[in-house]
C-alpha cells in the first residue's frame, strides 16, 4: 500500500481538472507545477544522484522555448516538428558546456552553472535573434488533429502526459546499467571506474539528459504562454528549480513532483498575501523562501519526500535461468600473469612506493605483506590505473598497464576491492554488486529508458545473484549496501570484483572485521577461486590468514621490498622478522 499512495495522489492532481468546477485558476496553477515538476525531474538524475549541483537549469528551458518559438513564429514550423528540433539544440548545447564546466567539481562546477546561465540570459536578452528583452509573442498552440489547445483544461492533458512520460523515462533510466554508474558518481566514482565505468562519460550523460527534460519543459512553456521572454530563463528561475528539488528530496523521484507542488503552490500564495500583508509591493516571497530553504536543510536535509515515504526498495526478482554471460579463458597455470618492475611512486618527498619488483603467475596466491604505510595500498592503485607510477613497468599478461586508466585495466580483467570500502551508499547490496559486471553488459541509455534492456539487466543480476550467493551473502541481497557490518561489506566488494569475470584478483585487507568463521569461510572461498584457475594478489595482517592461505610473500616495508619467496622462508629471514614480524614463531 505504501508504495500505492504517491501514484493515487499523483492520479488524484491528474483527475482534478476533469472535475466540474474546478476554477480555471487551480488549472492553471497545476500546469505550472507540471512544466516545473519536468525540469525538476532532471534535478533529481543531476544533483540528487549524479551529485552536480546546477543553477542553470533554466537556461536549458530557454534553450527549448525559444527554439520553437524561433521556428514556429518565423518559419512557420508545426509544433510537434519543433520538438525534436528543441531537444536537439539543448541536448548539442548541454553537450559542449558540460564539456566545459563538468571537470570542475563541487562549489567550482556550482560557480561554472552559475556563470554560464547568467552569461546565457543575456544572450536572451540581448539579442535581436531572441527578440531582446521584447522576447517572441504570438506563438502558435499545440493543436491535436485541428482542435487547438489554448485553454488551460485542455492543455493539461498534454503536461500531464508530458509529466507522466518524463517520470516512466527517469525511473527507467535509474533503474539500468547506466543509470548505476550514475548512481556510482556521487561516492563512488573511483570503485565504478575500477569497474570499467566510464565516469566523465556518465557526468555528462546526466547532464544532458537534465538539459532535454528542461528543454521539453521550455517547450510546452512556450506553448502554453504562447509568448517567450527572457525572465523565466534567468538565474531566479534556475535557483528555483534547485530550491524545488532539494524542498522534495532531490534524489527522489517522486520528491521532485513534491518539490516542485510545494514550492509553485507556496511561491503562489505568497506572491499574493505578502505584499498585502506589508503593504507594499516586491518580491517579498524570495526573502520567504530563503528562510523556508534554511529550515528545511536544518530540519531535513535529505528533502521532506523521505520523510513521507517510508517504502523501503523493492525486493529485485532475479531470474535464475537468465543465459549466464560469457566468461573469458584463463590463462594456463604457471603463465605469468603479473610483472612488476622498478615501481615507484612518490607524494611530494615521500617514497611510498619504491623500485618494487615481483611477478605473480597464473593459480597462485601471492601475499603482499607490510606494516601499515608501507606502500601496499598504493601499490595497488598503480597497478590498477588509480594512481600513476612515477617510473617503473607493469606487464599483465605481457600487455603494458602503465598509463592506462583504471577502466582499461579493468577490462583487461583486473578486479581490486578496497581497503577503506567503496560501496555505493544508496544503492542495495546486490545492485553495488551489480556494477561489477558493468562491462559484461552493452545496454545504453536509450535503449534502458526504453526497457530494451531486460533481458540483458537480467543476465547481468543472475550474475550478481550468483556470485553474491558464492560469498556467503545472499541474503542480504537486497539491503541498502551501507546497513551491512563493515567485514560484510567487505565480502560484498569481493563479489562485486568476481562479477567483472577477473583473470587477477587484487584483495586489500579482505579479511579486517571478519569473525573467525567469516575468515575460514572466505579463505575457503579464495582457495576454490584459485582452483579454478584465478590469481589473487592479496594484502592482509592477519598472519594466520596469510600464511596458511598464499603461495608465496612479498614482504614490503617503508615502500622498499625487504624480502619475497615462501611463507617458510620469509618468516625465517632476519630483515623481515627485525622490521615486521618481530620474534621467529
Ligand atoms: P599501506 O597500504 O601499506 O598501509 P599506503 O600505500 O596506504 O600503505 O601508504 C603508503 C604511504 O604513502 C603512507 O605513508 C601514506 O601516508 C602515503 N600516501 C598514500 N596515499 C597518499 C596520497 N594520496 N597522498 C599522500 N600520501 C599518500
Ligand atoms: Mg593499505
Amino acid at each position: 500500500m505504501t508504495r500505492l499512495w504517491p501514484l493515487a495522489a499523483l492520479a488524484a492532481c491528474i483527475a482534478l481538472p476533469w472535475l466540474p468546477g474546478v476554477p480555471v485558476f487551480w488549472i492553471t496553477l497545476l500546469n505550472t507545477i507540471g512544466i516545473a515538476a519536468i525540469v525538476v525531474l532532471g534535478l533529481v538524475v543531476l544533483t540528487g544522484i549524479g551529485g552536480m549541483t546546477s543553477f542553470g537549469q533554466a537556461s536549458f528551458l530557454g534553450f527549448g522555448a525559444y527554439a520553437t518559438a524561433i521556428l514556429t513564429v518565423r518559419y512557420g514550423w508545426s509544433p510537434w516538428l519543433t520538438l525534436p528540433v528543441a531537444l536537439a539544440v539543448a541536448g548539442v548545447a548541454a553537450m559542449l558546456i558540460g564539456a566545459v564546466t563538468l571537470r570542475l567539481s563541487g562549489h567550482y562546477l556550482a560557480l561554472g552553472t552559475l556563470a554560464w546561465s547568467v552569461s546565457l540570459y543575456y544572450v536572451f536578452a540581448n539579442l535581436d535573434f531572441f527578440g531582446r528583452n521584447d522576447g517572441i509573442s504570438a506563438i502558435p498552440p499545440l493543436s491535436i488533429a485541428g482542435y487547438r489547445l489554448t485553454d488551460a483544461r485542455a492543455y493539461f492533458g498534454v503536461v500531464a502526459a508530458g509529466v507522466i512520460v518524463a517520470i516512466v523515462l527517469t525511473r527507467n533510466l535509474l533503474d539500468s546499467r547506466v543509470g548505476r554508474s550514475i548512481r556510482a558518481l556521487r561516492g563512488g566514482a573511483i570503485a565504478a571506474s575500477s569497474f570499467g565505468v566510464d565516469t566523465p562519460r556518465a557526468r555528462i550523460l546526466a547532464f544532458v539528459y537534465a538539459a532535454m527534460l528542461a528543454a521539453f519543459a521550455g517547450w510546452l512553456y512556450a506553448h502554453m504562454q504562447r509568448s517567450v521572454n527572457p525572465t523565466p530563463f534567468g538565474l531566479n528561475a534556475g535557483i528555483e528549480y534547485l530550491l524545488m528539488a532539494v524542498m522534495g528530496g532531490a534524489a527522489h523521484v517522486w520528491g521532485a513532483l513534491l518539490g516542485a507542488g510545494l514550492v509553485t503552490i507556496v511561491n503562489d500564495r505568497l506572491q499574493d498575501i505578502l505584499p498585502r500583508l506589508i503593504g507594499a509591493q516586491g518580491s517579498f516571497e524570495t526573502i520567504v523562501f530563503g528562510a523556508i530553504l534554511v529550515a528545511v536543510l536544518q530540519a531535513a536535509p535529505e528533502g521532506l519526500w523521505p520523510h513521507l515515504s517510508r517504502a523501503r526498495p523493492r525486493a529485485r526478482r532475479i531470474v535464475n535461468d537468465a543465459p549466464p554471460l560469457p566468461m573469458r579463458d584463463m590463462p594456463a597455470p604457471g603463465t605469468a600473469v603479473l610483472q612488476v618492475a622498478g615501481l615507484r611512486k612518490t607524494f611530494g618527498g615521500l617514497v611510498a612506493v619504491n623500485d618494487i619488483a615481483f611477478t605473480v603467475a597464473a593459480g597462485e596466491i601471492v601475499g603482499l605483506i607490510g606494516p601499515n604505510g608501507a606502500g601496499k595500498s598504493t601499490t595497488f592503485n598503480l597497478l590498477t590505473g588509480v594512481a600513476r607510477p612515477g617510473a617503473g613497468q607493469i606487464l599483465f599478461l605481457a600487455q603494458s598497464l602503465v598509463g592506462l586508466p583504471a577502466r582499461a585495466v579493468a577490462r583487461l580483467g583486473v578486479a581490486r576491492s578496497f581497503q577503506h570500502v567503496k560501496l555505493v551508499a544508496s544503492m542495495s547490496v546486490i545492485e553495488n554488486v551489480a556494477i561489477g559486471a558493468h562491462l559484461r553488459g552493452h545496454a545504453g541509455a536509450l535503449g534502458a529508458m526504453l526497457r530494451l534492456d531486460r533481458a540483458e539487466e537480467a543476465r547481468l543480476f543472475a550474475e550478481a545473484a550468483r556470485q553474491l550467493a558464492r560469498v556467503g551473502l545472499a541474503s542480504f541481497a537486497d539491503r541498502p549496501a551501507t546497513s551491512l557490518a563493515l567485514g560484510q561489506q567487505r565480502v560484498v566488494e569481493i563479489a562485486r570484483a568476481l562479477c567483472l569475470d577477473p583473470v587477477l584478483l587484487l584483495l586489500d585487507e579482505p579479511a579486517a572485521g571478519l569473525r573467525h568463521h567469516e575468515k575460514a569461510a572466505l579463505a575457503t572461498l579464495l582457495r576454490l577461486l584459485r582452483h579454478q584457475g584465478m590469481t589473487i594478489l592479496l594484502v592482509e595482517h592477519d598472519m594466520d590468514f596469510v600464511m596458511n592461505l598464499t603461495d608465496r610473500l612479498v614482504v614490503m616495508d617503508f615502500g622498499t621490498k625487504l624480502a619475497e619467496g615462501t611463507a617458510a622462508t620469509v618468516r625465517r629471514d632476519p630483515a623481515v622478522i627485525e622490521a615486521y614480524l618481530g620474534a621467529p614463531a
